[in-house]
């Protein structure tokens, strides 16, 4: 049933779109925002232009407005999720400018149970499904977090990022806290890093069918992107500079990746980034890909939005 749930998705790519809300403090703000659809529909408005010509529509599988809770985005791609303890693998990646709600979509801006992103929810979500199917099936889960800054993949858990065994949600949990405090930086120069590295939880399930001893192996790769917004050529020197170009190679070559898959061209270019070639098992083929497309409402993030909106037109 899960099989077939999953593959009624319309083909091996999704994009989802979640628009963040103002934050306290921002009221009174004007929003680019005109009008969000039914069926994955969003208008734009450009705040410098008058008339028919200051609209762009963008179409994704799925628009999120800002009143969505963590709860109901999840339960959109928990069939996706579940797939993974049938061996599928599966890629879930959020994209977009630093302050747009990556990090909110995927861990959460808190631990209480509300709270929860992506990450949480899914970990949770295949341990109660594999206690639920334990007379017929034996789980096994790891999990490995790996960070990737200027195209150096780093383990943040255990220096060789192996696989860390874990048999419930409170283990990943610890295991995160861990992965954390063990990085030799304090919290706002974390956070300031943390918008320009690429952060990947990747779960491994493998099964094993009691009836017939028949494994099946599954991997669900849950990816917070380093921040797309363009850096201005004369503000960024040195490092920032050079932190900005990488962060544009790996982008640009996981878009022409995903876009290949797409089009279901011969030729897929892993090759042109530490994170397409990290991820290269589990894009394409049987594999299953869903981008959140995240973008703030102000006017201010107005060119942002749109060149963010147009990435993810690219490669859905
Ligand atoms: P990013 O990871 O893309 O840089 P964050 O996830 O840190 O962005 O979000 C920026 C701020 O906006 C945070 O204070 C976060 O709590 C808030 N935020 C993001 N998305 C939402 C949302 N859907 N609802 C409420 N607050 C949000
Ligand atoms: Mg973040």
């Amino acid at each position: 049933k899960l099989f077939n749930e999953v593959q009624e998705l319309k083909g091996n790519i999704r994009v989802y779109c979640r628009v963040r809300p103002f934050l306290p403090g921002q009221d009174g703000k004007t929003t680019v925002i005109d009008y969000i659809g039914e069926n994955g529909e969003i208008l734009i408005t450009n705040p410098f232009k008058q008339g028919k010509d200051a609209c762009r529509m963008f179409k994704f599988n799925k628009v999120f407005n800002t009143h969505a809770s963590q709860a109901e985005v999840f339960s959109d791609i928990q069939p996706l999720i579940r797939s993974v303890l049938d061996g599928f693998n599966v890629c879930i990646f959020a994209y977009g400018q630093t302050g747009s709600g990556k990090t909110y979509t995927m861990n959460g801006p808190g631990t209480s149970k509300e709270d929860w992103g992506v990450n949480y929810r899914a970990l949770n979500d295949l341990f109660d499904i594999s206690l639920s199917r334990r007379n017929a099936f034996s789980y096994e889960v790891g999990v490995q977090m790996v960070e990737i800054y200027n195209e150096q993949p780093n383990g943040l858990v255990v220096p060789d990022a192996s696989l860390h065994p874990v048999k419930s949600t409170l283990d990943v949990l610890e295991l995160m806290e861990i992965g954390q405090t063990n990085r030799a930086v304090g919290s706002t120069a974390l956070n300031e890093r943390s918008s320009r590295s690429h952060s990947i939880l990747t779960v491994h399930v493998r099964g094993v069918d009691l009836k017939n001893g028949t494994t099946s192996r599954g991997c669900l790769h849950l990816i917070d992107l380093a921040g797309s917004e363009r850096v201005e050529r004369s503000e960024a020197i040195g490092d920032r500079l050079k932190e900005a170009q990488y962060i544009n190679k790996s982008l640009s070559a996981l878009g022409d990746v995903i876009f290949a898959l797409a089009q279901k061209n011969a030729h897929v270019p892993y090759r042109n980034s530490k994170l397409t070639q990290v991820l290269q098992s589990s894009l394409g083929g049987q594999a299953k890909t869903l981008m959140f497309v995240q973008i703030n409402p102000d006017t201010e993030s107005y060119s942002e939005t749109i060149s963010t909106l147009k990435f993810a037109e690219r490669v859905s």
